[in-house]
């Protein structure tokens, strides 16, 4: 018996059963995979971030005369087993620490296997030798997060098909990669490819990439992408993948007004979204329910069945491993009868880690004006950024919106290489719901990204009546 089981050690399960368990609860967290860590360690996030460094320091290296550097930089080579080895040591150090850091707390139990709920207050683990172990609990949270989305596109289970997880363990930089999706992981993958030399097509069902993100800055981005050398064909309908026979692939699909093509792929990596994983957990042995969206909870992320709570990305969008990991704190607090506040969509911040980086935090412009909000914006372009033009990444810009009654900063997007830094004062911005007066008048430090907030905010209020 024990008071609480979370099933899945990913960014919603582990700091929420480590946070109870620190409280004085009996838990006992259950993963299935390799160690903590969920995704976000073994497929999502950290390897994805380790590829992209490396390519960032290629393009950083080839770029090294532009800083008055005399490097033979056209003999750099990509060592692709040293990047395997580097991804498996950081993610065998992280998944050990994670191990270590919940093995200290007593009342904290992780077991490892598979688990599945028998009935509305029991589950059997299925342990890594087959062995059954059936425990009892008095309250449970799915945290089993989610799985890559596979449309029922005619050859799409041919070996060269890879998804996202797939292609974080690929042997070798693809020599000419066809990327069927344009959000945030297809965009990052296909700019690290093309970095490290592989010809990128990027294949997008929807009139532009990077749907959700402000258009100004994805369309900064796409031009960016395509100055690069990737083909970018948007309002495309992939119809099948077919076999050549040969050492590849022709993806075949429709453009608007361009009709039917065909493109060949030694690789095709398929990142068209992600699912709720709801499958194989003995839902139908519960009140649980779920939906297209995933499980199926109310404000406290409590499901149907009173007792078992659902979170992270098992629960739907957004899918994100800060959310999963806010939402599983503030639920560990409710779980303790403590007040709690859950976090709300328009607090959220993100990052595109694309080359230029994409941060954003809270609402769009297009969202904010969507709520009734009277928008103002603050822009600021990095053309004339003190520290953007040292760096020679001077070729973005950022928008902070803002309500113009209220005067809050409701809103913050920037692209610029460095972004993901800066949406740290974003998010807090957004969070505390900061007056643009205030921001205006705090001191950022000079030359820095950060001082681009202050800057923007200036140069909005000289123009604003209502200053
Ligand atoms: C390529 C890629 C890049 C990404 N990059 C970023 C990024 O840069 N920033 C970001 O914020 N997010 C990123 N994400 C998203 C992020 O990884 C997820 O949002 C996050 O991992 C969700 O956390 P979670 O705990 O809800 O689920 P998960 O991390 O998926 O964890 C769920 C865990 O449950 C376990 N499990 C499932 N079923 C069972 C069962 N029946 N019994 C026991 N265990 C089970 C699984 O093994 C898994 O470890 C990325 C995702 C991908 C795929």
């Amino acid at each position: 018996m024990t008071d609480v089981l979370v099933i899945g050690g990913g960014p919603a399960g582990t700091p929420l059963a480590m946070a109870l368990a620190q409280a004085g609860r009996k838990v006992t967290l259950v993963e299935a995979g390799p160690g903590l860590g969920g995704t976000c360690l073994f497929e999502g996030c950290i390897p994805s971030k380790i590829f992209r460094e490396t390519a960032r320091r290629l393009r950083e290296l080839r770029a090294a005369d532009t800083f008055g550097l005399c490097l033979p930089t056209q003999d750099a080579k990509v060592n692709w087993s040293a990047v395997l080895a580097r991804k498996r040591a950081i993610l065998k150090r992280r998944g050990e620490t994670a191990l270590a850091r919940a093995g200290r707390i007593p009342t904290l139990e992780v077991v490892k296997g598979h688990a599945r709920l028998l009935s509305p207050r029991s589950a059997e683990i299925t342990l890594p030798n087959d062995q059954r172990r059936t425990i009892s609990f008095e309250q449970a949270v799915i945290a089993t997060g989610s799985i890559p989305v596979r449309p029922p596109i005619p050859g799409v289970d041919h070996a060269r098909v890879l998804d996202s997880e797939d292609i974080l363990d690929i042997g070798e930089i693809p020599q000419r990669l066809v990327i069927i999706g344009g959000g945030p992981i297809g965009v990052e993958l296909g700019q690290v490819f093309r970095t490290l030399g592989s010809e990128v097509a990027l294949l997008e069902a929807a009139p532009h990439i990077l749907g959700p993100v402000d258009p100004e800055l994805a369309q900064i981005l796409t031009d960016r992408m395509q100055n690069d050398g990737i083909e970018i064909t948007t309002g495309c309908q992939i119809k099948a993948i077919v076999n050549t026979g040969g050492d590849g692939v022709y993806v075949e699909y429709t453009a608007s007004a361009r009709g039917e093509r065909r493109r060949f792929a030694d690789t095709v990596l398929l990142v068209t979204g992600r699912r709720p994983r709801v499958e194989g957990l003995g839902l139908e042995q519960t009140g649980v329910t779920h939906g297209p969206h995933g499980i199926e909870v109310n404000a406290e992320l409590e499901t149907a069945e009173p007792g078992i709570f659902a979170v992270g990305d098992v629960i739907g969008q957004p899918m994100f491993a800060h959310w999963a990991t806010a939402q599983g704190l503030a639920l560990a607090r409710h779980m303790r009868g403590l007040p709690s506040q859950f976090p709300l969509a328009e607090h959220n911040s993100a990052v595109i880690f694309s080359e230029p980086e994409i941060g954003m935090a809270g609402l769009t412009e297009a969202q904010a004006r969507e709520r009734g909000i009277a928008v103002g914006i603050a822009r600021y372009d990095f053309a004339q950024d003190a520290r953007a033009q040292i760096a020679a990444h001077d070729d973005g810009m950022l928008k902070i919106v803002y309500d113009k009654e209220s005067r809050r900063v409701v809103g913050v997007h920037a692209l610029v290489e460095g972004a993901g830094e800066i949406m740290g004062e974003a998010a807090l911005l957004v969070r505390a719901g900061i007056p643009i007066e205030a921001l205006a008048n705090s001191i950022h430090p000079h030359p820095t990204l950060t001082e681009s907030f202050g800057l923007a905010a200036r140069m909005a209020l000289a123009s604003d009546p209502n200053h």
